[in-house]
């Protein structure tokens, strides 16, 4: 539980990558400033984190379970948080999909904007009564350099994270008349199980109806200068979990 003095930060998507990074630099902070309620979907995962946490474990770090597409699991996660009362909101879950548009279905698809558009839609619903009742509150949400330019074969992740991106410019201006903020972070590459997951996906990728030229472009210039900038300019999800602690502070 929270001391008093102490900001409750909920974190969406702490099972791997970047959200277990944040949710461990947080509750790690030197001056105890946080209590972290990290979450994932399948608490089965925690492993990794509860290791990572170390010391703080139980103490500045708790769980809770969380599946950010369901509309019951987002409401009893809120439910559980002592007087539904949380300082600060961390929508980091995300997935990608990689693919010309004619290999994917429209469910795969539903799949991304339940997750990447409408599950930060419903956390942001679910916490905003309570922060509005305070008139105090931090919503930050993780979007990508690709909610701010389109990149071929990534239509549905990248139109999801636009999507995001029109909602959150559209939510700050009303939320800061209560004094509630919203920050959006855009990270360029990152090197996570995200990256790992989208290289799998490539090296299977089919190409169907999309013309030849752009399957040469993606594979002989946009993949081997991605995996350029990966190498020479990938960040690690401490880089980003730092940069977010300072937008916090
Ligand atoms: P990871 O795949 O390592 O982590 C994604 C996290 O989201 C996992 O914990 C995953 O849980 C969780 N998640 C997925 N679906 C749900 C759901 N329905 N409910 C709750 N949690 C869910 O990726 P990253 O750490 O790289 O990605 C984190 C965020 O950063 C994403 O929003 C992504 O779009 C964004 N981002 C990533 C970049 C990169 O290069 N890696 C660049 C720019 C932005 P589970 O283990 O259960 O699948």
């Amino acid at each position: 539980m929270a001391n008093s003095g102490q900001k409750v930060v909920l974190i969406t998507g702490c099972s791997s990558g970047i959200g277990l990074r944040i949710a461990v630099t947080l509750a790690k902070d030197e001056k105890k400033r946080y209590h972290v309620i990290a979450t994932m979907r399948d608490l089965k995962k925690k492993d990794k984190l509860v290791e990572a946490a170390g010391d703080a474990y139980g103490k500045t770090l708790t769980l809770l379970p969380l599946d950010v597409c369901s509309d019951e699991s987002v409401k009893q996660c809120i439910n559980n948080v002592k007087d539904r009362h949380i300082d600060i909101l961390i929508n980091n879950a995300g997935v990608g999909l990689l693919g010309p548009v004619e290999s994917i279905s429209i469910e795969e698809m539903k799949k991304v904007f339940e997750t990447n558009f409408f599950g930060v839609v419903r956390m942001i619903k679910e916490v905003m009564p309570d922060m509005k009742k305070r008139r105090s509150g931090h919503i930050v949400v993780m979007s990508s350099v690709m909610g701010l330019q389109g990149v071929v074969f990534n239509d549905v992740y990248t139109a999801s994270k636009f999507a995001m991106e029109g909602f959150c410019e559209s939510m700050a201006v009303q939320l800061m008349k209560f004094n509630i903020r919203l920050s959006m972070i855009e990270p360029g590459p990152v090197h996570t199980e995200f990256e790992t997951k989208m290289m799998e996906d490539v090296a299977k990728m089919e190409y169907p109806g999309a013309d030849a030229d752009t399957v040469r472009y993606f594979k002989d210039v946009y993949l081997p200068s991605s995996i350029d900038i990966f190498e020479a300019m990938g960040q690690t999800p401490d880089d980003i979990a730092k940069c977010l602690k300072k937008v916090i502070e």
